[in-house]
């Protein structure tokens, strides 16, 4: 029976709901959570802008899109057999196999006939008599349900940069979360990639393969490691099949739900030896290590970050060959590790090729895109195609472009104007039963294990709420603060915060975002679930629930 029918509170004209749930976005967390709204019993529909499922994997085809963190670790862990009959490929899967995972994923379970695909979510109301939420379509169509839960993403909002002359090139251009489906030949063609963060590392690595000629325009240079990808041998795919449940309990184990979590050592409790020698496994093994393996205090203490800062600056200049472009490449303005460090494969080396050219944005700024190129301060620039990796509108983005309102018809936008609040990312005061899947502070790391956590945080709730005959949930105000105050003291003293990225809530493209917010959840993943399951076994005194 579906909740709406069976919930009438007591007295009152029944509710006409449409569904008992509306989920906006078939990606990672729009596919689980649907299966588990189902299990409930609850009457979903999921609304999906794109016409298949994937979400991130779905946009993000541009060439190279592949995976940082381990396949093996990547993958949805709720269903054992769905664990033994995929076999990824490689340890860190490309694209194309993401996407054909998350199909595999919503055909098994028979999803896509409550996924309606080409429905971009415009607005969504919230309706103080009805006690539930009246979502709008583009296409002007109006949803009724109970439930609204937002699965949009963390990283969903691509933004364009703001340089003149944008519209007016004559080739093709494209953002990298916007790429087309039909593949692109790069040979003999003159390319310009614009952004140089962990999308513009994978696709100007990948470009500069056959491209005729590739000019790379970087603004900021970024800290990046070598990925150590490889194909995934029949012996490791037994070994992995064989050990999903060590996999993932070491997920959920460690800080940021990787396979990697911090050495417990302080970067000056060892030798300057030992250090080097540490340092010198970390760069040869595969993934993030590096970054989230490291020692302890490398994003709190300033010669700690300084010490490995200089190690990966020496590694760039033994690998690129113009010292003068070495330098360029060497982060001045931020250490190693307080912005997500892009994993790399030869990507230093696409500098020593006769093909590529690095323009750099500090010296020679970009002043318009123009119909046959790019003009910068210093050159005109002709090409035949130019790519933006020039990121997302992070976090609330997504958020923002939906006209949100809650109670008494506040608008979201305006409600997080001066930084995003929420209880632990999943719900907002004056919001009444919206939940958010990876909303702003929820513990980010290794994606889908946040994922999985928020959805059957979410899930468990609306159990409960059903088994007490309720049909409203809000965050508390105070419980806000409370949770605010938890995000406020995680994120002191991390050297991160001292630095612009999305990750700090900037983006220069985005008008208001360009100051510094606490964006995002800096504590750990435990810490994250420990608080918001004492808040469920506290009987959810953090809502109001009734
Ligand atoms: P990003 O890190 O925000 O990088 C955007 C790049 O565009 C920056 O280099 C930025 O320069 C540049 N840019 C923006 N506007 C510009 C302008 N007007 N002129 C010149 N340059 C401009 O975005 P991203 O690379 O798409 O990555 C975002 C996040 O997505 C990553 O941090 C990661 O979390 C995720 N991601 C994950 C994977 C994976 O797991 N495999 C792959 C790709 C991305 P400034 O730094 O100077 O602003």
């Amino acid at each position: 029976m579906s909740l709406a029918a069976s919930d009438q509170v007591a007295g009152a004209p029944r509710p006409r709901f449409d569904h008992d749930a509306i989920v906006i976005g078939a990606g990672m967390s729009g596919l689980y959570q649907l299966i588990r709204l189902r299990e409930l019993g609850l009457g979903a529909v999921v609304f999906e802008a794109g016409t298949g499922v994937g979400g991130t994997w779905y946009w993000n085809r541009y060439p190279g899109a592949r995976f940082d963190s381990e396949s093996y670790s990547y993958g949805y862990s709720f269903d054992p057999e769905l664990l033994q009959e995929w076999s990824w490929s490689e340890h860190f899967a490309p694209q194309p196999e993401t996407l054909r995972y998350l199909n595999r994923v919503a055909d098994k379970y028979d999803l896509r006939r409550d996924i309606r695909f080409r429905s971009r979510v415009a607005a969504a109301q919230y309706d103080e008599v009805a006690r539930g939420w009246t979502v709008t379509l583009e296409d002007g169509s109006h949803h009724a349900c109970r439930f609204l839960i937002t699965a949009i993403g963390v990283l969903s909002a691509p933004t364009w940069p703001r340089i003149e002359g944008i519209g007016s090139f004559r080739g093709q251009s494209w953002h990298t979360a916007r790429w087309p489906r039909e593949p692109v030949d790069f040979a003999g063609k003159r390319v310009a990639v614009i952004g140089t963060g962990a999308t513009g590392v994978q696709t100007i690595q990948e470009v500069a393969k056959t491209a005729g000629h590739l000019t790379v325009f970087q603004r900021t240079p970024n800290w990046c490691a070598p990925l150590h990808n490889r194909p995934i041998t029949e012996e490791e795919q037994r070994r992995i099949k064989a050990s999903y449940p060590e996999i993932f309990r070491r997920c959920q184990e460690t800080f940021s739900c990787f396979l990697h979590t911090p050495d417990p050592r302080g970067t000056f409790e060892v030798t300057p030896e030992e250090r080097e020698a540490f340092w010198e496994r970390l760069y040869a093994s595969p993934g993030f290590g590096i970054w989230v393996g490291n020692f302890r205090d490398m994003l709190t203490d300033r010669a700690a970050n300084r010490e490995i800062s200089e190690f990966i600056a020496r590694k760039i200049r033994q690998r690129v060959k113009d010292p003068a472009v070495a330098e360029k490449l060497i982060p001045k303005c931020h250490g190693f590790g307080t912005k997500r460090v892009p994993l790399e494969t030869n990507y230093y080396e696409v500098y020593n090729q006769p093909n590529v050219l690095l323009v750099d944005c500090r010296e020679t700024p970009i002043e318009r895109i123009t119909p046959t190129g790019i003009r910068t301060s210093e050159a005109e620039h002709e090409f035949d195609i130019i790519i933006y990796a020039t990121g997302f509108d992070a976090l609330t983005g997504a958020f923002d472009r939906i006209d949100i309102r809650g109670r008494d018809g506040l608008a979201l936008k305006e409600k997080w104007a001066g930084g995003a609040r929420t209880l632990a990312g999943m719900l907002v005061d004056g919001f009444p039963n919206m939940f958010m899947l990876l909303g702003p502070h929820t513990a980010l790391g290794n994606i889908p294990r946040s994922i999985e956590y928020n959805v059957d945080w979410v899930t468990a709730l609306l159990r409960h709420m059903r088994e007490h005959h309720l049909t409203f949930a809000e965050a508390r105000p105070e419980a806000v603060a409370a949770w605010m105050a938890h995000v406020m003291a995680c994120a002191e003293g991390l050297l991160t915060f001292e630095v612009d990225s999305w990750m700090t809530g900037v983006n220069r493209n985005v008008e208001g975002k360009q100051t510094r917010t606490i964006a995002r959840y800096a504590g750990s993943a435990p810490a994250y679930r420990a608080w918001c399951d004492a808040v469920a076994a506290e009987g959810y005194r953090a809502l109001t629930l009734a």
